[in-house]
């Protein structure tokens, strides 16, 4: 069932007039951006910044502060919230699916998916929310609906955090994991993506564990590189693999003429790994395309130096522009039975939210296609 949210109650819209946007920061930068303003700026930091990612707003009116030090702040930075352009939800027996589609300050469109994953023993649900790294994306995998957009261009550190914060303020959304797994290749946005991790990271603001968080790559090796530097251990990792020969992935990921799969699983085999590391490998299950028999053994073989994996067998979910149909059923089963023969753990994921535009590949606005067209 599909229903779309009827009044979203004010909108806020906050382009930038010079003002730093405090969801880009840590605490520590706003910290320090404010007691170069204010004798007292870093003790007001301090509990304003929990305040701008809890209630998304810069809530200079909670505390006893003087007039001209309330008029500094709203002077000098701001909380962003980006402008909900429509909420969609999908309600299946695995729970609800929702999308929310929000606008940036130059009217550009980003997508950001809450999905169910599993539900306590209270009966609560816990969600994961897929994040947005780019407008568009350059990386043109065929299967990607976000791929035929191009990219237009990255977001900000505060954009991506702002999908958190704007979806908690309107919506009540309070994700258990955030993935980068929406709109954009997340490492082509490294500078951004990496600031981003650290203030979801950042514990007097949303303090997410690193293991709370994911970001799955198409095989951009530079970021690779600039993600292992980061020395976060307990930070999740994920490719897309969807070609495990170089002629079947280049077809559907350019990215692999650049770094074909031998050099990849160099780099993968190398990052740095925790004792119970496990490297997500996402596989969008393509009918007459990469289903065959020998898919299965190449993607063993392109796992094996790789320590812990986990592969993740997505049914692909046609989009505007088909590469092909959805796998039935029993392709499905039949393939990830193949994986198993190979000795690979496979997780199947349950297709959530094709209705609403919402599934693996399938976000990605044909507004803006049109425009720039
Ligand atoms: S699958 Fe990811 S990397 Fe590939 S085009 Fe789509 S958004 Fe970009």
């Amino acid at each position: 069932m599909t229903t779309a949210t009827p009044d979203l109650g004010p909108q806020t819209s906050d382009p930038p007039r010079g003002r730093v946007d405090i969801l880009g920061l840590t605490s520590d930068e706003v910290r320090a951006a404010a007691a170069l303003l204010l004798p007292v700026g870093h003790g007001i930091a301090d509990r304003l910044y929990p305040l701008a990612f809890r209630e998304g707003r810069l809530a200079v009116d909670a505390f006893p502060v003087s007039a001209s030090t309330s008029a500094v702040w709203n002077r000098e930075f701001t909380v962003g919230l980006l402008e909900v352009v429509k909420m969609v939800e999908e309600d299946t027996a695995s729970g609800i699916t929702a999308k929310a589609v929000l606008r940036l300050h130059d009217g550009y469109e980003v997508e950001c998916v809450r999905i169910p994953m599993h539900r306590n023993e209270d009966g609560t649900m816990e969600f994961t929310l897929c994040l947005s790294s780019q407008v568009g994306c350059k990386m043109g995998c065929t299967f990607c609906e976000t791929g035929r957009m191009g990219l237009i261009r990255h977001l900000t550190a505060a954009e991506i955090i702002s999908q958190v914060v704007t979806t908690r303020a309107k919506f009540g959304w309070e994700p258990k994991n955030l993935v980068f797994m929406g709109m954009g290749e997340a490492l082509d946005n490294a500078d951004n993506v990496l600031q981003a991790l650290k203030v979801l990271a950042d514990k007097r603001g949303l303090h997410y564990s690193h293991e709370r968080l994911t970001v799955c790559t198409s095989g951009h090796a530079d970021g690779i590189a600039r993600l292992a530097a980061l020395g976060w251990k307990r930070l999740n990792l994920s490719i897309s693999l969807n070609g495990a020969d170089d002629t079947t992935r280049s077809a559907v990921m350019p990215v692999n003429r650049k770094t074909p799969l031998a050099e990849l699983q160099k780099i993968l085999a190398a990052y740095p790994q925790r004792r119970n590391f496990t490297l997500g490998v996402n596989w969008c299950l393509l009918p007459g395309i990469n289903d065959r028999r020998e898919d299965a053994a190449h993607v063993a073989a392109f796992c094996a130096p790789l320590g812990r994996v986990l592969v993740n067998v997505i049914p692909y979910n046609p989009g505007t522009l088909p590469l092909t149909r959805a796998p039935t059923e029993d392709e499905v089963v039949q393939f990830i039975g193949w994986l198993r023969d190979e000795g690979l753990p496979v997780r199947r994921r349950i297709t959530k939210g094709r209705t609403i535009m919402a599934a693996c590949g399938q976000l990605g606005n044909p507004e803006v296609r049109k425009r720039r067209s």
